[in-house]
């Protein structure tokens, strides 16, 4: 296959070498056409078969070689065979050629150009598998992107060829009718600038813009669609009205009321939505005080002879609702009021594009009519329909913060995020979980060596893992709730006191208007990159329209949301995926942004890996946490930056400045010179980018210095026999800086 590539571009490229080594290029010009154009015309006459075949293969030969000369072949089919069948060539002679063109740059280069930019062209890709027919018919139709180029460039994209041969053919069809028009009549025009007479410049604006226009008439009649039987009030009693109050609609309808606009949120619960009530804030306060337990623990460790802890599960459950309670105000409905945002307690429903019914909490009624909405629902918890799963009865993240009794013995089903986090944390408390996972590691969304690290840490703490098990029915058996597994085959029963099912959050999709309106549903909300659903003045963020499930993400993707709903069609932005980080606050905990191994494996993005081990760094082994690493991928032989993944103390903390480094394109360069405050965890993302500083210092070069000093010490050869250690390598790396 190699070879096959080989052979055909050195095949293409010597073609084309001749053709400018023998000045080929000198016949496919006007001037050349005029001064032939009696004896073209009379051979076209005396043999008009012949002359259609050899114009055409010619014509393919140019194109599909992507020489220039397409511009003026098709005046000059114009003037030998006439509009008719001038545009009948044209049109099949150059779609041919450029389909060959195309298959030619797919065949060539598309592999490797893939392979080398194929993080840079995921966006690219995804778009073209998605609306490649329309990106290409619009690319044709605009005469200022150059034929060859499209034909090259399209040939590295997953487009099909049949999609790219059919689309090609009509996207051209109107640019090639104008030209050969235009060489109809060649015998006046002395030169190409010459076709611009005022009907054919105005021909030639339409094509321009047409594109354009093309992209507004089908978004209008796709709204137009979709609004068909919808009755739009005259005038709008808000501006925007945002369903939930969870971290999504909160930052939506603050934003909204920053730029004055007049905008209401319904909550149909309680204001903060999940993170506040039962996600980030409560977990993160159990997981502090498991996190105590862990320390007292371990005190011997720090020199304590002697430390017990005495509690009462149920008192470190109502801090837990003392921190929702100190944190609650800023999510409250006074706050909001007092920012501008108008608060409703009650359930929304959608009821036509423009309108919102709220069933309030204090059992009024009430319907709103609003230009615009934004739907921020969230998501809960994904109960698997396991049989007997009813009977022996559940918590989730929802309900598991009403528990007030240490479980003795805890089954947690799942090894996500929000599994493992409580998983740790119930063991720490002293219950005995054990851990039921279909796959064959926690957090499988995470490199192997980063799910290895936290289960044996998992292991260590005493928890039961139980990988690979298949559960299969829940049963009571001699008054023991029991859950029947299938693992390797064989049935396996573990009995437990309490379940806990952590498998994932399923987006709120039912019960508030999307099903009347038709608003289209997978997992999530349907939304495009502007946040609209089908219906252009719906937007959704959080949760409902994922595809992450943070209250960042949420925040961020609220910001696009509210703006766009608040300034559409006049000013639209693009939701920006580009750094995204997230952290699993485990023990260690993993905090990562951009790709890790597995996901730039799976996708074909090449990847060097640069590696720090914690267990090297000052502040670690002062503070007894000198476990886990920090893993960096880059280009390769370049600093610039695919990803990061930390597993270690605070390592949702230390990722921040591989965050801001990845937004801002700054390289591992930039961040070996900044000063790292000495002792600090920080320091860690100073030393991996030390680590890869030194794997790239230029060896030969250093070579020479070396031979340099050793002149100036006035010796032959340099007498250095002392081992550098770990630690002088990375303080010498503190000053070795220069970008
Ligand atoms: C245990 C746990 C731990 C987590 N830890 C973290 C973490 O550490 N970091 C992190 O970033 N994320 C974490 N998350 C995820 C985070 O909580 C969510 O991503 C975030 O809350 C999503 O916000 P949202 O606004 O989309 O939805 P939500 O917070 O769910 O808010 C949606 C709101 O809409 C309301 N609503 C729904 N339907 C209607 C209706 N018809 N009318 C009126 N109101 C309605 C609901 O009552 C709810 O209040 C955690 C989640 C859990 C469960």
């Amino acid at each position: 296959m190699k070879a096959g590539r080989f052979v055909l571009a050195a095949a293409l490229v010597l073609a084309i070498a001749l053709f400018f080594q023998f000045d080929l290029d000198g016949y496919l010009n006007l001037d050349f056409f005029k001064s032939q154009q009696a004896a073209i015309e009379a051979w076209r006459e005396a043999r008009p078969l012949a002359a259609a075949l050899g114009f055409f293969v010619l014509y393919v030969a140019v194109t599909g070689l992507s020489l220039p000369g397409a511009a003026v072949m098709t005046l000059v089919a114009g003037a030998i065979f006439g509009l008719a069948w001038g545009t009948l060539i044209v049109s099949f002679a150059s779609t041919i050629g450029a389909t060959l063109a195309f298959l030619a740059s797919r065949f060539v280069l598309r592999e490797s150009v893939q392979s080398r930019f194929g993080d840079r062209l995921a966006a690219i890709n995804a778009g073209v598998e998605k609306d490649g027919g329309f990106y290409l018919f619009t690319l044709r139709l605009v005469p200022a992107f150059p034929f060859f180029v499209i034909n090259l460039v399209m040939g590295l994209t997953p487009i099909r060829t049949r999609t790219f041969y059919w689309v090609s053919q009509l996207g051209m069809l109107a640019g090639t009718l104008v030209y050969v028009n235009a060489g109809t009549r060649l015998a006046q025009i002395d030169s190409l600038a010459g076709i611009l007479s005022p009907g054919l410049l105005a021909s030639f604006a339409l094509l321009g813009v047409f594109p354009l226009i093309a992209r507004k008439l089908v978004a209008a009649a796709k709204a137009r669609k979709v609004y068909a039987g919808w009755q739009r009030p005259g005038h709008f009693d808000r501006n925007l009205v945002v369903i939930g109050a969870g971290a999504a609609g909160l930052v939506s309808s603050y934003i909204a009321a920053a730029v004055k606009a007049k905008v209401t949120l319904i909550e149909k619960h309680k204001m903060g939505g999940d993170c506040l009530n039962t996600g980030c804030v409560p977990s993160k306060a159990l997981i502090r005080s498991a996190k105590l337990l862990s320390h007292i623990r371990r005190a011997k460790e720090f020199g304590i002879r002697e430390a017990r802890a005495e509690f009462d599960f149920a008192d470190v459950m109502e801090r837990v609702q003392a921190i929702i309670k100190t944190v609650e105000p800023h999510d409250s409905v006074e706050r909001y009021t007092g920012l501008g945002v108008e608060v409703i307690e009650g359930r929304a429903k959608i009821v036509s594009p423009w309108e919102v019914e709220i069933a309030r909490n204090d059992g009024g009624h009430q319907r709103l009519s609003t230009r615009s909405i934004i739907i921020a629902t969230g998501a809960r918890p994904a109960v698997p329909a396991i049989p007997g799963i009813e009977d022996v009865g559940y918590y989730t993240s929802d309900t598991i913060w009403n528990l007030r009794e240490l479980p003795r013995r805890l089954l947690v089903l799942g090894g996500g995020p929000i599994g493992a986090e409580l998983t740790q944390t119930f063991a720490r408390f002293g219950a005995n979980v054990t851990m039921v996972l279909r796959g064959e590691r926690v957090m499988p969304r995470e490199d192997l060596e980063v799910s290895e690290l936290v289960m044996q840490r998992f292991r260590v703490e005493g928890i039961d893992l139980r990988t690979g098990h298949k559960s299969r029915r829940f049963v009571i058996e001699n008054g023991e709730k029991t859950l029947v597994a299938e693992h390797q085959g064989e049935e396996v029963r573990i009995p437990f006191d309490v379940l806990l099912v952590a498998v994932g959050r399923a987006a709120k999709l039912t019960g508030y208007g999307l099903e009347e309106l038709g608003i289209p549903t997978g997992h999530t909300v349907e939304v495009n990159e502007f946040m609209q659903t089908n219906y252009p003045n719906i937007y959704a963020a959080g949760d409902v329209a994922g595809p992450y499930q943070f209250t960042h993400t949420a925040a961020h993707q609220a910001w696009y949301a509210s703006v766009n709903a608040l300034f559409a069609p006049f000013r639209k932005f693009r939701a920006d995926y580009s750094v995204v980080p997230w952290s699993t606050f485990v023990d260690p905990e993993v905090a990562r942004v951009g790709l890790n191994e597995q996901e730039a494996r799976a996708r074909n993005i090449p990847f060097e890996v640069t590696r720090f081990a914690l267990e090297e760094l000052d502040r670690a082994i002062a503070d007894g946490e000198a476990h886990g690493f920090v893993k960096v991928l880059t280009v390769p032989g370049k600093d610039r930056i695919l990803g990061v993944t930390i597993v270690g103390e605070h390592a949702g903390d230390l990722i921040a400045e591989y965050v801001i480094a990845m937004r801002h394109g700054l390289g591992l360069n930039k961040i070996l010179g900044t000063i790292h405050i000495y002792p600090t965890l920080a320091e860690a993302n100073k030393y991996a980018a030390g680590e890869w500083k030194r794997a790239h210092a230029p060896q030969k070069l250093l070579a020479w210095v070396r031979r340099f000093h050793d002149w100036r010490r006035g010796r032959p050869l340099s007498s250095m026999s002392h081992t550098v250690t770990p630690r002088e390598r990375r303080r010498a790396g503190m000053a070795a800086h220069t970008d």
